[in-house]
């Protein structure tokens, strides 16, 4: 079996080029579908009036685009608003983060019922400014994502490696630790609520400093991640499910990384903030 995309969409996106083997020798049949997902991470930027405008203006821009999913990730406070403005749109809305807890004393803190109740559909989970200014660790990211699966949430989870872990030849171990911790107890779960989970391998070194991740780093990761989701989850989960990269993407690398067979989409941070400019990553 090769590793390849099987969809109309995905062949081509991709061709259905066949990729080297892992070390693992692990390799899967894509059998299913892998609809890219293009993901904005707005962090703390934007007012409300300036989240309305971006999404009035993005809109037109991204008016019939069907071949990508597309998802904005705003600030807590900007939620309704962005909501609302892309009710009824290709364009869906989701939250940087969640607690785990149902509800409960935790000022400061966003539910998953909170986000469903306003018409959220998506959470980022452990994203590397969480875990490094808020101290996420993995058996946090683990409990909000089973708190998000639970809620019907799509959770997008972030994994990757600091500077001096891939220095240190350190990454695969990273990241396998980042997964084997954060998907605890995912196993018994049915096999299509696995597959809506994405993960995001943003290697923490590309993210908001203008480095970016060769598009053949960046696949080689993302086969150690595919991997790894195998041997814990199952070979079709893995080859099922979505794994986003993450860092510097700007519209002149999108299509180079995207464009990567094992590269299912796209979470932007910086690039994202204008409409231009993620209609730009968009369509890639
Ligand atoms: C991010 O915030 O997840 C991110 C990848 O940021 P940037 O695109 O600015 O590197």
């Amino acid at each position: 079996m090769t590793l390849r995309g099987t969809c109309s969409s995905c062949a081509q996106r991709h061709g259905a080029q066949r990729i080297r083997p892992l070390k693992s020798d692990m390799r899967f049949d894509t059998s299913m579908s892998r609809k890219a997902l293009i993901a904005a991470n707005w962090k703390m930027y934007k007012t409300p009036a300036e989240a309305k405008a971006f999404v009035d203006a993005f809109l037109p821009l991204v008016a019939g685009h069907t071949r990508d999913e597309i998802a904005l990730f705003p600030s807590p406070v900007l939620l309704p608003t962005v909501v609302e403005a892309a009710r009824g749109s290709n364009v869906a809305v989701g939250a940087q983060n969640i607690h785990f807890a149902e509800e409960g004393a935790f000022t400061g803190e966003t539910s998953a019922n909170q986000l469903t109740a306003i018409g959220g559909t998506h959470t980022l989970i452990g994203h590397s400014e969480r875990r490094q200014y808020f101290a996420e660790t993995d058996e946090i990211v683990n409990k909000k994502l089973h708190t998000a699966i639970k809620h019907g949430l799509v959770p997008v989870v972030c994994i990757g490696e600091v500077l001096a872990e891939r220095e240190g030849g350190l990454t695969e171990s990273v990241l396998k630790t980042q997964i084997n911790g954060g998907f605890a107890g995912i196993k018994g779960l049915a096999a299509e609520v696995i597959s809506s989970i994405v993960i995001a391998y943003e290697p923490v070194w590309a993210i908001g400093t203008g480095k970016t991740a060769t598009p053949e780093m960046a696949a080689d990761a993302h086969r150690i991640i595919r991997a790894e989701v195998a041997s814990l989850l199952g070979a079709d989960v893995a080859a099922n499910m979505r794994i986003l990269y993450g860092g510097s993407v700007k519209p002149d690398n999108a299509t180079a990384l995207i464009g990567q067979e094992e590269i299912d989409g796209a979470l932007v941070g910086g690039a994202s903030l204008k409409p231009d400019s993620f209609t730009g990553i968009v369509k890639y």
